[in-house]
């Protein structure tokens, strides 16, 4: 069976149509399966669990996703990062321990990527309004403005009593490239605290595969195809107890004469990333780790990300290019299997990553 990761972009759209929906079936091994899809943290959430308290272990994790939405939602008045926000450079702000985890998580893959993930976008994101009705192009002007307002080393941290700030007014967090990774780990420690052993959990392409199918072989976890539709896939990756979350720039986009605006900015520039890269996924134990990976690995492109990603222990990466090719990385290359002949596997060593530069 392949599972295929569900495009943001069209949930987005879908948002307003998709009330809660369960569906309990059998498996060949008389074992229950439920299944529910339903609409949180501005995406489709689908879960499907196996085992006696699947039902329950549902019911928490669509209670725990909620309480994150509400915490970390810039969408939200009251939640604790629209707090932060109205007091940049005014007051620092108390956060739950949850805002706290997923803020200092933010930082450290800032640091690591050295600003290419950029937490405090959000001023740059609000121009080009992704998330709200009527997109549009900023101007040469606007965007220079914003980008005085955006860098993660104004992000102070107190540790001591949990406290946030922003040291200038205005400027503004948005942990949209990292939260739902945060939330795809909570979904999973629940679903084992009630001994779930195999389940799909899946946050608008912010999957997580937990143990395995029935037959006991791996979850096929399906790669969008970045120039396909929604649901057209380039080729399957079997996993077994591993997250595989996907950044694309058909996620949330708009075009305007015939150029694709889309959701993931370059921190330097305050333009959408065009650096060859259309797509990248992250495979690793955590998903905070793959969300905020996918990020720094799109932003920092073929020649540097997937250097970071090839050199870090435990996470493996797939690359797509705007030329049709595919970047996998060592440690899955047995486990990715190419299915779409209009794409091409490029076996380079690291060594030649480092001469090539995609542009
Ligand atoms: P990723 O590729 O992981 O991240 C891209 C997102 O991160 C962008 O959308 C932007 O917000 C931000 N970003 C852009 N460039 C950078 C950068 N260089 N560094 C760091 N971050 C960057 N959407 C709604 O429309 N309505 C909602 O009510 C809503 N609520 C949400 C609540 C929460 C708690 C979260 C986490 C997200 C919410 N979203 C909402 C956002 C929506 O789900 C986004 O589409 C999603 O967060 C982007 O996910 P992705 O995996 O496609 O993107
Ligand atoms: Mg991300």
């Amino acid at each position: 069976m392949i599972y295929y990761i569900v495009s943001a972009g069209i949930a987005f759209i879908l948002s307003a149509l998709i009330s809660m929906k369960v569906i309990s079936q059998k498996n060949n091994k008389n074992q229950e399966v439920l299944s529910m899809q339903t609409y949180i943290l501005g995406t489709v959430i689908q879960l499907r669990a196996t085992g006696k308290k699947s039902k329950v272990a549902i019911d928490k994790a669509i209670k725990r996703l909620y309480e994150i939405d509400d915490k970390m939602s810039v969408f939200k008045n009251n939640s604790d990062i629209s707090k932060i926000n109205k007091s940049a450079g005014i007051r620092p702000e108390k956060v739950s321990e949850d805002t706290y985890y997923v803020i200092k998580k933010a930082i450290q893959y800032a640091h690591l990527s050295q600003g290419a993930f950029e937490p405090t976008i959000r001023p740059l994101v609000k121009l080009y309004n992704f998330g709200n009705e009527g997109t549009r192009i900023p101007s040469k002007e606007e965007i220079n403005k914003a980008l005085k307002l955006v860098n993660y080393k104004d992000v102070i941290i107190n540790d001591e009593n949990k406290s946030i700030m922003l040291r200038n007014k205005d400027q503004s967090l948005d942990l949209g490239a990292i939260a739902k990774g945060y939330a795809a780990d909570e979904v999973k420690r629940i679903f084992e605290g009630y001994g779930i052993k195999s389940a799909i959990i899946d946050l608008g392409g912010n999957i997580y595969a937990l143990g395995k199918k029935a037959d006991n072989t791996s979850w096929n976890i399906g790669i969008q195809n970045p120039l396909g539709s929604t649901g057209q896939y380039l080729g399957v990756l079997g996993v077994s107890n591993k997250s595989v979350v996907t950044s694309g720039n058909y996620e949330r986009y708009f075009e305007e004469d015939g150029k694709r605006y889309h959701h993931i900015i370059n921190p330097k520039t305050g333009y959408p990333c065009e650096n060859g890269i259309i797509s990248t996924t992250i495979i690793s134990d955590y998903s905070i780790d793959g969300d905020g990976l996918t990020t720094c690995g799109y932003v920092m492109g073929l020649k540097y990300g997937f250097k970071l990603i090839e050199n870090t222990r435990g996470v493996d990466a797939i690359f797509i290019t705007s030329d049709r090719k595919v970047y996998v990385t060592s440690g899955i290359r047995d486990k990715f299997t190419l299915t779409n002949k209009e794409y091409l596997l490029q076996e380079y060593s690291l060594e030649e990553y480092y001469e090539k530069e995609v542009v």
